[in-house]
């Protein structure tokens, strides 16, 4: 998942709508899948290999191609067909070719907990310094109001700049607004202790930053802003990066073709991308563990879903959502063809159900799935549209396709999210399975129920729903800002 977003709880009504229709034969072949998966699941292994032995997949690296190969691999060993990837373009690639040094100079000598922000350019030797200049707020009037102070010198901001409910779209217009104005460098303060990186991108576009930014740790900004309480504050930043531009990056596609190549297929996603710091065993290990276990127990039935499933494993959902929209713009004209899409990103955490994302028909759709799913404990649906924008359903969402996120508890997620402690000692084999098996459940069932799994939005019903949710401006500072198709 992209970011951290805030918790905003939705009261939604359900409105008459179809249902997947679950027959005999097809419980049948549930029970089958969900013994498959929590008897003999592969899920567990799956996520140990691609964490332990490609390790941190930032987008369009090397081990990021590598985990294109071995998921390919393991697709075709489970005898899945048409395993391709499918290629798209990432402005630039981005690793840490050292790790950053940072201090505050005056009024004291301070050696601080500094990391890069992703795709930051690489400072000029021996860094950058200035004056430090506080952003209070981080809407485009308030800096404006500090503009005088900005060029050549560090500006710094932190949560409590960006509001209680911050607009992802409007926070990357204001970088861009920011970035304008020259400053020397662009500091920000995480949320975590100091030590712990919590990587992310700037711009979130695939691009080059033109401004070199860090993040500097909970207690050293807290540290900061005492001081600047005070007076004048200088410091000086310094980061080594490596970068590539214009790479190629693929999507990786496999399909368990339907008995009827004529219905509209169910797609089920994850990102394949993970952030440096960690081996990304949770995010997104899980959903790619996940997607591929589901596969492998679909596909060991005796006969195939009435319709194609079809698993596609984006990159680059960590800059931004970058491998859904290039997808979503390359099979622009096909959307209509897709029944439903199921996107798996929140961990390993035991699955509650599905969100939602805005559709609450969707609710309907799967009355006749609860009965399985609840035997997995997982028969609930949210309308929390938190994450609205955060994860790769999002530009099909927006195009009106049905989409799922799974749903499961975040508490653990969010303390590893992003950060060196997402490994994969912290993986639990039986929440993972049921999490797996949730997926498969929900997949199968769509899948084979000649009914279609809920209606497609026009673009004026999807205006409607943002507006339900009060997210047209965020979705309209997103696409404004190239972040949504
Ligand atoms: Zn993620």
């Amino acid at each position: 998942m992209r970011l951290t977003a805030l918790l905003l709880a939705a009261v939604t009504a359900t409105a008459a709508a179809q249902t997947v229709s679950v027959s005999p034969e097809t419980r049948a072949e549930l029970q089958q899948i969900t013994g498959n998966i929590m008897l003999s699941g592969q899920a567990y292994e799956y996520d140990r290999e691609l964490a332990d032995t490609i390790g941190p997949r930032l987008t369009g690296s090397a081990n990021y191609m590598r985990a294109a190969e071995w998921a390919q691999a393991k697709f075709r060993e489970a005898g899945l067909s048409n395993v391709h990837p499918e290629m798209w373009t990432i402005a630039a690639t981005w690793e840490p070719e050292a790790p950053a040094s940072g201090h505050l100079l005056t009024p004291v000598d301070h050696t601080l907990h500094i990391y890069a922000s992703g795709w930051s350019p690489s400072t000029p030797p021996g860094g950058v310094s200035g004056t430090v200049v506080y952003l209070k707020s981080f809407d485009i009037k308030s800096i404006d109001s500090q503009k005088a102070q900005i060029p050549g010198n560090i500006v710094f901001f932190d949560r409590e700049s960006l509001g209680e409910h911050p607009d992802f779209g409007a926070i990357l217009l204001g970088l861009e607004h920011l970035d304008q104005m020259k400053p020397a460098g662009v500091v920000t303060g995480s949320s975590s202790k100091n030590g712990a990186e919590n990587a992310g991108a700037g711009g979130e576009l695939g691009e080059i930053d033109p401004v070199p930014a860090a993040q500097i740790g909970l207690e050293d900004g807290l540290l900061l802003k005492r001081l600047l309480d005070r007076g004048p504050v200088t410091m000086q930043f310094s980061t080594t990066n490596r970068i590539r531009e214009r790479v190629q990056v693929p999507n990786v596609v496999a399909e368990i073709p339907g008995r009827d190549p004529a219905l509209p297929i169910v797609l089920l996603g994850a990102h394949l991308d993970s952030w440096h710091p960690g081996t990304g065993a949770q995010d997104n290990g899980t959903g790619v563990a996940g997607l591929l276990d589901a596969a492998r127990a679909i596909k060991a039935l005796p006969q195939p879903p009435l319709r194609t499933i079809r698993f596609v494993l984006f990159g680059g959902e960590e800059e931004g959502l970058l491998g859904s929209n290039a997808y979503v713009k390359q099979h622009l004209a096909e959307l209509k063809n897709i029944d439903a899409d199921l996107i798996s990103d929140t961990g390993a955490q035991p699955a509650e159900g599905w969100y939602l994302m805005g559709r609450d028909d969707e609710k309907a759709a799967l009355r006749n799935v609860k009965p399985m799913l609840d035997s997995l404990s997982a028969g609930g649906t949210s309308d929390n549209v938190d994450f609205l924008f955060d994860t790769d359903h999002a530009a099909f969402d927006v195009h009106g396709v049905p989409s799922l996120v799974l749903w499961t508890g975040v508490d653990k997620y969010f303390t590893l999210h992003h950060q060196a402690s997402d490994t994969f000692d912290s993986i639990t084999e039986r929440d993972l399975q049921q999490g797996t098996a949730v997926i498969a459940v929900t997949a199968f069932a769509i899948a084979n129920s000649p009914e279609p799994f809920a209606k497609h939005l026009s673009d004026k019903e999807v205006q409607e729903m943002l507006k339900k949710y009060n997210k047209v401006d965020e979705w309209k500072s997103n696409r404004e800002h190239g972040t949504l198709p």
